[in-house]
């Protein structure tokens, strides 16, 4: 197979040779690490990429979740080319900001404020700030396998320690096991320093680790009985699950909510909003004493127009509700076409997922839900699991060649995919 790789994807392989000098183990980004070396993408549209060497390719990671409507959607990409053109950066609050905020507090009513970042790990990063500036504690409560970014307290917590983290941030962070209220209350109980609990509400690592509808109601019920603030790092789910986020989903108002990818339509960005009482600590109070104080937040490119013009535009769609929609209904089709796949060749696996991400877990047990979906039993996550066995890697490859771009074990479905982009992939995955 890595032979046959290699072959195809041979001007990959000549950029890599000259990445490998410039970047480290060639990457600009963690995840997209595949060996021998990662495809080089060329352009996109629509569900599909090309690759430098112009093989047509289907594309589940569809922006790490971003690109709700596909590649270069034709109002995103006129939004955006006229914006260009009237100035990418106006160094001044501009209309934009306005109309994009005003877009995310009429589907969130949740976020009474909000401030835009660059990013989501930004988004993150503020929040904490945020609910420790709130609370005048310091640890900040996770969930096992969640993700929230790079910045310090997010890498934190885990089992190991990532390299040039300081002890004092790590122990900041708190690391509990989702669906298990009892020890949730414990960990609230026993530490009067927490000033909030984070949570990916769609499930850890964008739904591989599912959580529990009651689990969530659970979190917002305990973080109120102890005056901790609750974070919603919706930065997957937020416009996906619902055009309201998992917030809209489950019913469940959170006091702070990190979003990102699909807010600013494919285009860098992130925002806090929430509470008024805990965002507006952003807020000048005209003492200059007590402003030097204040919560601080700066960055060149917060609210930039061009993502501001994405944004809008996408916003603008996901408002009618058809995205969430549509995408969600192709994700149901895909799942049951693999898990179709992998029953009739009698492959122990399963194939699960929610709204519009899935997750191809491989030689391990599930367990089927009354609605006939698949729940893993794994804590580690399906992902893990795989990849401790190499098969991520010989999965990703297999596909590739086949035609089909998965992000890790699975992906996320978007408006622009077909039905006839769903069968391939399942003949691809059959093959
Ligand atoms: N939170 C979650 C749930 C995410 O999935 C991600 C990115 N995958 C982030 C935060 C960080 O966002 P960004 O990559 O924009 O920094």
């Amino acid at each position: 197979q890595e032979e046959q790789y290699r072959a195809r994807f041979s001007g990959s392989a000549a950029l890599f040779g000259r990445a490998q000098r410039l970047f480290p183990s060639g990457l600009t980004h963690d995840a997209r690490y595949l060996e021998p070396f990662p495809v080089y993408a060329a352009r996109a549209a629509g569900a599909h990429k090309w690759d430098v060497d112009g093989h047509e390719l289907i594309d589940y990671w569809m922006g790490h979740g971003a690109l709700l409507l596909g590649h270069a959607h034709p109002t995103l990409v006129e939004a955006v080319t006229a914006q260009v053109a009237r100035g990418t950066h106006l160094g001044a609050n501009h209309p934009l900001e306005v109309e994009w905020a005003e877009l995310v507090q009429a589907l969130m009513p949740a976020v009474e404020r909000i401030r835009f970042t660059n990013s989501g790990t930004e988004a993150t990063q503020l929040a904490m700030r945020l609910a420790r500036a709130y609370t005048g504690r310091t640890r900040i409560v996770k969930f096992q396998g969640h993700f929230h970014g790079w910045h310090d307290t997010a890498a934190a917590g885990g089992a190991v320690r990532p390299a040039g983290i300081p002890e004092e941030v790590m122990e900041a962070a708190l690391v509990v096991p989702p669906n298990e209220p009892r020890v949730l209350e414990e960990a609230l109980r026993s530490h009067p320093d927490v000033a909030g609990v984070i949570i990916e509400p769609g499930g850890g690592a964008w739904g591989e680790l599912p959580v529990r509808a009651q689990f969530l109601h659970d979190v917002r019920d305990l973080t109120e009985r102890y005056g901790v603030v609750l974070i919603f790092d919706e930065v997957v789910t937020g416009f996906r699950m619902a055009p309201g986020g998992a917030q809209q989903y489950y019913g469940i108002r959170p006091d702070l909510v990190c979003l990102g990818k699909i807010l600013c339509g494919g285009l860098p960005g992130g925002a806090v909003g929430g509470r008024a009482e805990i965002v507006d600590l952003l807020a000048f109070t005209g003492d200059p004493a007590r402003d030097a104080r204040k919560v601080a937040h700066l960055g060149t490119f917060n609210a930039n127009p061009l993502s501001a013009a994405a944004g809008i535009a996408m916003l603008r769609q996901v408002q009618t509700g058809e995205p969430t929609r549509q995408a969600a209904q192709l994700n149901a089709r895909l799942v049951a076409a693999l898990n179709e796949v992998l029953e009739r060749r009698r492959v122990k696996g399963f194939v699960y997922g929610l709204s519009s991400w899935f997750h191809v877990a491989l030689g391990t047990e599930g367990e089927r839900q009354a609605d006939g979906s698949w729940w893993p039993l794994t804590t580690a996550g399906a992902g893990a699991e795989l990849a401790a066995q190499g098969l991520v890697q010989r999965l990703r490859r297999a596909m590739l060649l086949e035609g089909v771009d998965l992000m890790r074990n699975g992906g996320f479905l978007s408006t622009a995919h077909t039905l006839a982009d769903l069968e391939a992939t399942a003949q691809a995955f059959d093959r």
